[in-house]
C-alpha cells in the first residue's frame, strides 16, 4: 500500500503561540481563531474581538480583491493572503478557481515575472545556483519540509511566450505548485518549487537594479547538464518519493533533459508531455463530435518545437496501442515550421523532428500544404498570431464537414487564429480549441463556447496519481490514460456548445479522476511496486487536501 501522505509530517506542531502563530501562514487563522483557541494560544488581545467563520473571511478577501485596479495587483494580493493565512488563501482559490486561475496563473502571472524582483516582498520557494554546484544537498537541507510529493522545477529560459526571464521565473513553479494544491488537492506543505538560476542572457534584466538573480550570462554545455545532473540526484536523496515537474525550460533542454532522465526519475515535462495530453483529449472529444476514428486523422502543425512535437509523438504512441503500426502511427503527424514543411532531406532537421520529416517535396506555403495533404486537423503551436489565414481555414472547411482547428499559441494574441475567424469562415462547422482563452462567439444564430486546452486539466491529477501509486516513473501511457479520463468527462451538454473540456469550475473532480486513471495504469503495468488499494478511488479520496481550519487548542 503506498503510505499516506498526511500533512502531519510537515506542520509546525502545537508549541507556537501568540503573535507567533498570528505570524505563521501555515496555522494561522486570524479572525476565525475561537474564543477557546484565543484563551489557550495566547491571543487574547492580539486579535479583533469579534470571531469570524471561514465564509466572512472570505468574503472580505474578495470585497478587498475585486477593488485592485489591475490583475497584477491582484495577484500581489493574493501573494499576500497566502503568505499571511495559506488555509484561507487556498480555500478563496478552490472556490473561486475560474475566476482566480488567470491571475495565480496565465496570463497574469507573465506580468508578474517580467516584473518579479520589482514586485518582490518576501521569497517563496528554493533558489538554487550554479555556484551551488558540490553542495545542492546541503542546500535542500535548508528547506524547512522533510516530507515533499511534488517538485516543480524551472530554469527560467523560455517562461510562457515570454522568453528567458532568468531567476524572475520562480512565479511559474509557486503559482504551478498552487494549482497543485487547488485543482488536485495536494498538501501545499508537500510542494517544493524551485528556480535553477543558471544566469540569464536578458539584457534588459542584465542592467536592471532591481533583478532578483545572478546578474551574469546563462551557462551552458556540461557545465549546466552536470548541474542538472546533481540537482536530480540531490532531490532523489532528500526526497526519494517526489515527482519532479520540468517547466518553461527552453525547447531543446526541455528534450534533451526528457530523455535523459525519463526511466530513471520520476519525472516529467509538463510543456511536452501535459500540452500533450490535453490536446490528444480535445482531439478524441473532437471526434466523439464528428464521429471520426483517431486512425483516420491526419494532423498537420504550425510549429515544429517543443509543444508540437511532444503531441505528434503522444498521438502516435496512442494509434500505436490501437494497432497502428509504428511507421504509419508517425505519418499521422505532419510539421510545418518558420522554414516551411519539415520533410526528409530537407536542409535544418533538428533531431526531435527527424521522426516526423516523411518524404513529400517541400512546401513554403501553408495553405498549399494544407491543399496537398489536407489534413483533418490543424494545430498552431507557433508563438506567431494569424497564421490560420482565412484561405486556410476556408482550404480546411472544403475538405472537412467538421474541420478540427486547434490555434493553441498563448496569450491570447498570439493566437494562429480567432474563434470567431474559425468559426465565421467555416460557416460554423470548425470544432474549436485555443490555447488561451476566448469569450464565447455567436454565429448564424448559434452561440459557441470556444474550449480551452488548459494543462492544468491534465498535470495536477497526473501528479496526484504518480503521487499515490508510488509510481517509480512517469509512463506515455499513464499520459494516454489521462487524456481518455479528460475527453470521457465531456458530456453532450459542452458539445452542444461547442466545448471539448468540461468546465473549469469541475477541476477537482477532473483531477480526481485523471488520478485514479493514472494510478491504475501505473499499477497495472507494474510501474508502482506498492499493492493497490482495494478502493482507488476512496484512496485517493482521502489524500486530498482540504483548506479548512484544523483544531489547534
Ligand atoms: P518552441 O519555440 O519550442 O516552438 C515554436 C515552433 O514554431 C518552432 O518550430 C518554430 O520554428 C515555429 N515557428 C516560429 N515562427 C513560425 C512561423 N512564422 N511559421 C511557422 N512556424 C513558426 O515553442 P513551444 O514550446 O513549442 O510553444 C509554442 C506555442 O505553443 C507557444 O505559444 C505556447 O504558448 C503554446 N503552448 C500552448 C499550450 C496549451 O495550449 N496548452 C501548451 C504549451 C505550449
Amino acid at each position: 500500500m503506498p503510505k499516506s501522505k498526511s500533512s502531519e509530517n510537515n506542520r509546525p506542531k502545537k508549541a507556537t503561540v501568540g503573535m507567533q502563530l498570528l505570524h505563521n501562514p501555515i496555522l494561522n487563522k486570524g479572525t476565525a481563531f475561537t474564543d477557546a483557541e484565543r484563551e489557550d494560544l495566547k491571543l487574547r488581545g492580539l486579535l479583533p474581538p469579534r470571531v469570524c467563520s471561514q465564509d466572512q473571511q472570505m468574503m472580505r478577501v474578495l470585497e478587498n480583491l475585486r477593488r485592485k485596479p489591475t490583475d497584477l495587483e491582484k495577484y500581489i494580493f493574493l501573494v499576500g493572503l497566502q503568505n499571511r493565512n495559506e488555509t484561507l488563501f487556498y480555500r478563496t482559490l478552490i472556490d473561486n478557481i475560474e475566476e482566480l486561475m488567470p491571475i495565480i496563473y496565465t496570463p497574469t502571472v507573465g506580468k508578474a515575472c517580467q516584473k518579479y524582483g520589482h514586485i518582490f516582498r518576501r521569497p517563496r520557494g528554493l533558489y538554487l545556483i550554479s555556484e551551488d554546484r558540490g553542495r545542492i544537498d546541503a542546500v535542500l537541507q535548508n528547506w524547512p519540509h522533510d516530507d515533499v510529493s511534488v517538485v516543480v522545477v524551472t530554469d527560467g529560459e523560455r517562461i510562457l511566450g515570454l522568453g528567458d526571464l532568468g531567476a524572475n521565473g520562480m512565479g511559474i513553479p509557486v503559482g504551478k505548485l498552487a494549482l497543485y494544491t487547488a485543482c488536485a488537492g495536494v498538501d501545499p506543505s508537500h510542494c517544493l518549487p524551485i528556480t535553477i538560476d543558471v544566469g540569464t542572457n536578458n539584457e534588459a534584466l542584465l542592467e536592471d537594479p532591481l533583478y532578483i538573480g545572478l546578474p551574469q550570462r546563462r551557462i551552458d554545455g556540461s557545465a549546466y547538464v552536470e548541474l542538472m545532473d546533481e540537482f536530480m540526484e540531490s532531490i532523489r536523496k532528500r526526497y526519494p518519493e517526489a515527482l519532479i515537474q520540468f517547466e518553461d525550460f527552453s525547447g531543446t533542454h526541455a528534450f534533451n533533459l526528457l530523455n535523459r532522465y525519463r526511466s530513471s526519475y520520476r519525472m516529467f515535462n509538463d510543456d511536452i508531455q501535459g500540452t500533450a495530453a490535453v490536446t490528444l483529449a480535445g482531439l478524441r472529444s473532437a471526434l466523439r463530435i464528428s464521429g471520426g476514428a483517431l486512425s483516420d486523422q491526419r494532423v498537420l502543425f504550425m510549429g515544429a518545437g517543443a509543444a508540437g512535437i511532444g503531441i505528434g509523438s503522444l498521438l502516435a504512441c496512442a494509434l500505436e496501442k490501437g494497432g497502428v503500426p509504428k511507421a504509419e502511427a508517425l505519418r499521422a503527424s505532419w510539421f510545418f515550421d518558420s522554414k516551411g514543411l519539415v520533410v526528409a532531406g530537407r536542409e535544418r532537421v533538428r533531431d526531435m523532428q527527424k521522426p516526423f520529416a516523411h518524404k513529400n517535396p517541400e512546401i513554403r506555403d501553408f495553405a498549399e500544404a494544407v491543399r496537398v495533404l489536407k489534413p483533418t486537423a490543424i494545430v498552431g503551436v507557433s508563438g506567431r498570431p494569424s497564421l490560420f489565414t482565412e484561405k486556410v481555414v476556408r482550404e480546411m472547411a472544403k475538405l472537412n464537414v467538421r474541420p478540427i482547428i486547434f490555434p493553441l499559441s498563448n496569450p491570447t494574441s498570439q493566437a494562429e487564429c480567432t474563434a470567431e475567424e474559425a468559426y465565421g469562415w467555416s460557416e460554423g462547422r470548425a470544432i474549436f480549441a485555443s490555447g488561451s482563452p476566448f469569450d464565447p462567439v455567436s454565429h448564424s444564430g448559434k452561440l459557441f463556447q470556444p474550449g480551452q486546452g488548459n494543462n492544468a486539466y491534465i498535470f495536477p491529477g497526473v501528479g496526484l496519481g504518480v503521487v499515490v501509486s508510488g509510481a517509480e516513473k512517469v509512463t506515455d501511457e499513464m499520459f494516454l490514460a489521462s487524456a481518455a479520463a479528460l475527453s470521457d468527462m465531456v458530456g453532450e451538454a459542452e458539445f452542444a456548445k461547442g466545448m471539448l473540456y468540461p468546465p473549469l469550475g469541475s477541476i477537482r473532480e477532473v483531477s480526481k479522476v485523471i488520478a485514479v486513471a493514472v494510478a491504475e495504469e501505473a499499477f497495472s503495468a507494474g510501474v508502482s511496486s506498492a499493492d493497490r488499494p482495494d478502493d482507488l478511488a476512496d484512496y485517493v479520496e482521502r489524500m486530498i487536501y482540504s483548506p479548512d481550519y484544523g483544531p489547534l487548542a
